[in-house]
């Protein structure tokens, strides 16, 4: 039950929900990949709020290996949450994320480390074969991997792989939610992180469920849209609303000037001209639009204030150095 006595180079982050068929194993495998990097490392393992006995389990874990911590938290939260509490906890210059269900493989890490090391800030592992089915997960996974490369303009193969390795410094400013933890190399991305795709190995989930359907799909395909959003307009959110205002205001203008044209100078009523109601919807909504703008701007100051706020609440840790952990938590 010691404490792993120096400040660790490499965190490494292991969201469990419900796996406590999977622990065992995945402690042995990833305190041997772990003890063969030859760096002070630590293994976080955040409890994203598990029914069964996972908590025992990762305790059990943290007695057996002195690298390994946990964080438990009071509720399910979620992948993303529980990454971004690992992230909160993590001391390591480099962080690595890992599936707590064997799918990744620990040893993968080593050559993360290596391709790092050439000069990157984030490795991100792909899939390249990939253990789970064609028809709800591999699809899927294609199309919402082409349409973030596209819209984000970071390319990679496979954003939904967990096991990938970054420098703190491009994970500890950021805020996560929903299922964003997949467009965190994106994120790092806009931060100007240099970014590294490397072939990882993949394994069919031997035991436990897997915590997700189809649904995620639409779930990630609507953070997109957020995250979009938040890099293109996330300082000055009136440049989109104000735009598209001033476009409808200026269309609602002109048309107007073309209904009062033609009562004056041709004679047509207004009560014949149609285009008279659509010049004053394009007005109406213009004007909405710019006061959604402002709103947005408010929105934005009331968030850069208050973005401290975490999006999870921690009931208990274990094997931390007590003052560190309240200094985090
Ligand atoms: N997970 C979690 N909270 C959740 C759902 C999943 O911490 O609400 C963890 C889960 O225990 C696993 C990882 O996230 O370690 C990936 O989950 P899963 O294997 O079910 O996803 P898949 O590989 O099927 O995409
Ligand atoms: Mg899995």
């Amino acid at each position: 039950m010691s404490q792993s006595p120096a400040k660790p180079v490499l965190s490494v982050l292991i969201p469990v929900y419900n796996e406590e068929e999977n622990l065992p194993a995945l402690g042995e495998e990833v305190h041997a990949a772990v003890k063969d990097l030859g760096m002070t490392a630590e293994v976080i393992l955040t409890d994203d709020g598990s029914t069964d006995g996972s908590y025992e389990q990762i305790v059990a874990l943290t007695r057996r290996y002195p690298e390994f911590k946990a964080v438990r938290l009071g509720r399910n939260a979620g992948q993303t949450a529980a990454l971004s509490a690992g992230i909160k906890y993590a001391g390591g210059e480099l962080i690595a994320c890992l599936d707590a269900d064997l799918q990744n493989d620990p040893r993968d890490l080593a050559k993360l480390i290596g391709k790092l090391q050439e000069g990157y800030d984030v490795v991100s592992g792909w899939r390249k074969d990939r253990k789970d089915a064609w028809l709800n997960r591999r699809l899927p996974s294609q199309i919402a991997n082409s349409l973030i490369s596209w819209i984000t303009g970071v390319h990679l193969h496979d954003y939904g792989c967990t096991l990938k390795l970054y420098r703190a410094r491009y994970l500890k400013p950021l805020r996560l939610y929903g299922e964003m933890h997949r467009f965190v190399p994106a994120f790092a991305g806009f931060l100007g992180a240099r970014i590294a795709e490397l072939p990882v190995n993949h394994r069919p989930r031997t035991k436990g469920t897997s915590k997700y359907g189809i649904s995620r799909t639409f779930k990630v395909i609507l953070d997109l849209l957020t995250v979009k959003f938040m890099d293109a307009y996330m300082g000055k959110p009136i440049y989109l609303f104000g735009g598209g205002g001033i476009v409808m205001g200026l269309l609602g203008v002109l048309m107007a000037a073309a209904t009062l044209y033609k009562k004056f100078f041709l004679g047509i009523y207004v009560k014949d001209q149609p285009l008279f109601q659509v010049s004053i919807f394009f007005l109406l909504v213009g004007f909405q639009l710019i006061l959604l703008g402002l709103l947005a701007e408010i929105l934005i100051r009331v968030y850069f204030d208050i973005k401290d706020k975490p999006s999870y609440f921690v009931r208990e840790t274990a094997g931390f150095d007590p003052k560190l952990a309240e200094v985090r938590g």
